[in-house]
């Protein structure tokens, strides 16, 4: 793990805040090269195979649709009947539905009344169409401009047996069990859950259900966080609020360690903490505290503890919701084992109002997008300090100010992060 970005411990006030601070891109880069996706699977039943992560391909073990059927409602003939002079009219001889096929062949000159999915009888290759036809008692008269083959859908089509369905590290949607459904697929191979185990850091937090006294606050950390590993898809260990003190800190991140996957804890990274949050860290593990250049969330430490991937996140609220999609969750995604396109999605939008930004370094302003005519367009869902949830739970997207862009006019064009786009 490269030293070189250390947090001074002794700031000095004439240094940018920002100065030898890591890219946001960088830093993701490092922490992407720095895991790999646990190993383990297990077979789960169909349903609880949702929002899993498929372990191995599947292969189709039948054709869909399994036979040939008809894709409306109609009459099914043999198509050579159509060009044939002399056929005016076609008796009716049959009726079949989904799920009852026709035991019979059908003839030159006889057409079997047939449902959308129903079987097609043998010797019949055409359907036409209910509307398309004239009913004269038991024939009927078909009109000129069909042709042989229409509204047939062959058994095979959609998926021949032996293709591939699904491939490995897809997490498997709704769509994905309905489709493994129609293959008659009862179970599902996956790869096993990543545990993550998460705890803030400070003397001034108290938890739900406690008075909060002098100098005080109520841990909101814990509930963001909960929230986005849920949505992630994770297995939790809540492990609390640990004190700021040195035995304490040390126990808690020795049993985080031993159970988890991952372990993640919000506040005491920033320059100025109690020095033996950082220095147990040093102690146990591999870590760096990384200063990145963004706003807000600039101090992220990441390392290892033990076998476990340790994120130290930043204390302040917004902060740590921000530093959890940017770094966090990517990592997640790729620990599970989750082979996806780029995330989160970014869209372009008209901004609205004036943001005040200075270059190098990326900002992430919380803001309330909408549709127009003229396409997306986004407003501010100020107030846009570190500390202020109240924005956050306003917003519905982050506009994402990069690296070198200077100050903002209403009408420029900006990428925004959807909070949709963010599992
Ligand atoms: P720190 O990085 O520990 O200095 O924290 C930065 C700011 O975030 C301080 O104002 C802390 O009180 C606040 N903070 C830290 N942890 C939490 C938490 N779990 N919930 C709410 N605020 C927090
Ligand atoms: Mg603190």
């Amino acid at each position: 793990m490269a030293t070189e970005s250390r947090i001074k411990r002794t700031p000095n006030c004439v240094d940018s805040p920002y100065a030898g601070a890591l890219s946001v891109g960088d830093a993701r880069a490092r922490i992407h090269t720095a895991i790999e996706p646990v190993v383990g699977d297990e077979c789960v039943a169909l349903r609880d195979a949702l929002s899993r992560i498929l372990y191995e391909p599947i292969c189709s073990p039948i054709n869909v649709p399994s036979h040939t059927n008809s894709a409306v409602d109609g009459y099914a003939i043999r198509g050579a009947d159509l060009s044939q002079i002399g056929i005016a009219e076609w008796d009716i001889v049959a009726t079949v539905l989904a799920g009852r096929p026709y035991t019979k062949t059908v003839e030159s000159g006889e057409a079997v009344r047939i449902m959308t999915g129903a079987k097609m009888p043998l010797g019949a290759d055409t359907v036409i169409m209910q509307e398309h036809v004239e009913l004269r008692g038991d024939t009927i008269c078909i009109g000129q401009a069909h042709r042989p083959g229409e509204n047939v859908r062959a058994a095979g089509e959609d998926l021949a047996v032996g293709d591939t369905v699904l491939r490995p590290g897809k997490r498997l949607t709704p769509a994905d069990l309905g489709l493994l459904g129609s293959l008659g697929i009862a179970e599902v191979r996956v790869r096993r859950t990543v545990r993550v185990a998460f705890f803030s850091t400070g003397d001034e937090l108290r938890s739900i259900g406690e008075i909060i006294g002098d100098g005080e606050i109520y841990d909101s950390n814990r509930y963001t966080l909960y929230g986005m590993l849920t949505r992630s898809g994770v297995e939790l260990i809540d492990m609390g609020v640990v004190r700021d003190r040195p035995q304490e800190i040390e126990n808690a991140f020795r049993q985080a360690a031993d159970c988890a996957d991952v372990v993640i804890t919000s506040g005491g990274v920033s320059v100025g903490e109690a020095d033996y949050v950082t220095s147990t860290l040093e102690n146990l593990g591999q870590i760096d505290f990384w200063k990145i250049a963004m706003k807000p969330g600039r101090p992220l430490a990441f390392g290892r503890l033990g076998d476990a991937v340790f994120f130290g996140l930043p204390g302040n609220p917004v902060a740590v919701m921000v530093t959890f999609y940017q770094f966090v969750q990517p990592a997640l995604m790729k620990l599970m084992g989750w082979v996806a396109p780029d995330m989160p999605p970014m869209v372009k939008a008209t901004c609205r109002f004036r943001i005040r930004k200075k270059s190098g370094r990326t900002e992430f302003t919380r803001g309330i997008m909408s549709g127009s005519a003229d396409g997306y367009v986004v407003e501010s869902a100020a107030p846009q300090g570190s500390g202020i949830l109240r924005s956050m739970s306003a917003a519905n997207c982050f506009i994402v100010l990069p690296h070198e862009q200077g100050d903002v006019e209403p009408g420029m064009e900006v990428e925004v992060q959807p909070f949709a786009g963010l599992i």
